[in-house]
């Protein structure tokens, strides 16, 4: 499952974090999730728990934000809005749009108690 994976890396990003800046508990994990990025929120929150149960993060609350997507829009020379990967341009109908914004996710803030 894509999710699992992306379950794990959050965890090493979290241990990473832990033994760097020596904190032993995280309460909260904020996570920044791009709607062009084909990362499914509630899957993605039950393989949180999961994955996180052996971790500092174990029982965390898991907080996700949503970034909207844009892309360049080759016609009209601009950057649009785009709800979905592969969409057409919302202003002229064309194809040729690169997705530029809300393509990714990463863990925004990890709040520790
Ligand atoms: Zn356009």
């Amino acid at each position: 499952m894509h999710e699992m994976s992306l379950a794990e890396g959050i965890r090493q990003i979290v241990e990473d974090a832990g033994c760097s800046q020596g904190f032993h508990k995280v309460k909260t994990v904020v996570l920044e999730i791009g709607q062009l990025s084909s990362v499914e929120p509630d899957s993605l929150r039950f393989c949180f728990d999961v994955v996180m149960q052996d971790s500092i993060a174990a029982g965390a609350a898991l907080q996700i934000d949503s970034v909207p997507g844009s892309g360049w829009c080759m016609q009209c020379a601009e950057t649009v809005p785009v709800a979905a990967l592969y969409d057409p341009c919302p202003k002229c109908g064309s194809y040729q749009v690169q997705a530029t914004g809300g393509t990714e996710m990463r863990v925004k803030e990890l709040e520790i108690e």
